[in-house]
């Protein structure tokens, strides 16, 4: 896996366990197992034979100074005297450092603690970062998924109202050519040529489309107030299957395009140059 995790245990690899080639049998050093043990070593009538006791660690006559002392003052520096974890007696110089196979047992069971505690910590943060880049990429998918979907959206809706436009264009151009000529006809054929821009211009927002949004609405609301000027001009309607058609949008409410409904305005106020786009 990754460094961190690797260094310990080469460290530990690189480290010799130490005194191996000092206590070379270390099975003969004699082990106590507890206080009493060692206490009973030093009662009055053993305490010669205590002073003469080897080191567990060195081989060293370990106690030779206490020989004058008095058996009751080393005694109570019993717990120097020995490692309660090993059981070995100790020399001076060993007292607080021999190789003292249970702490490096307790030390190493540590150190595997730590590393495996490392190696999990790094494999968590792994797959936690891992589970961060699935969700982000799911979020992402579902967005492009919810996009593309409002994209098509749109252009369905683009094509409905294309759609409406040409009807609107082409029998608004065959009522100004029905129409006798004069003022009425005029009218019919400037109200066509508005409508024929709007047509183009809905149809270019379907193929190539510029606004941000669905439709064009402004150019909508300018195709639906030509065709209300026609058919007032020329008292006619079109009809798609026998039925009066509906300018209203389907996806809208019908309070949201109430103006569909508003009276045409007088004739002699329709002006047509607002209705045209821009060019
Ligand atoms: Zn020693
Ligand atoms: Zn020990």
């Amino acid at each position: 896996m990754s460094e961190q995790v690797s260094s310990p245990s080469s460290e530990q690899a690189a480290s010799p366990v130490p005194a191996t080639a000092e206590s070379s049998q270390p099975s003969k050093v004699q082990r106590y197992a507890t206080e009493a043990d060692v206490l009973a070593l030093m009662t009055n009538d053993k305490f010669k034979k205590f002073c003469k006791k080897k080191c567990g660690e060195c081989g060293c006559v370990a106690f030779k100074r206490f020989a004058k002392m008095s058996p009751l003052v080393v005694r109570a520096r019993v717990g120097s005297l020995w490692c309660q974890k090993c059981g070995r007696l100790l020399c001076e110089a060993h007292r607080n450092q021999h190789s003292c196979e249970m702490e490096m047992q307790e030390l190493e069971r540590r150190r595997r603690v730590d590393v495996d505690a490392i190696r999990e910590g790094i494999k968590r943060q792994e797959e936690e970062k891992e589970q961060r880049a699935a969700d982000a990429d799911a979020l992402k998918r579902a967005e492009a998924g919810a996009k593309a979907a409002r994209y098509r959206m749109w252009k369905d809706r683009r094509r409905h109202v294309a759609g409406i436009s040409s009807s609107v264009a082409s029998m608004v151009q065959r009522w100004s050519v029905q129409a006798e000529a004069g003022r009425k006809r005029d009218r019919l054929l400037d109200i066509y040529t508005s409508c024929n821009r709007i047509n183009l211009r809905l149809w270019n927002e379907v193929s190539q489309p510029e606004i941000l949004s669905d439709i064009d609405m402004d150019a909508w609301k300018r195709l639906c107030r030509n065709y209300a000027d026609a058919c007032a001009l020329t008292g006619m309607v079109i009809l798609v299957e026998g039925v009066e058609l509906d300018l209203r949008l389907p996806w809208l409410r019908d309070e949201d395009q109430d103006w569909l409904d508003a009276p045409p305005p007088d004739a002699n106020e329709v002006d047509l140059s607002t209705a045209d786009p821009p060019s």
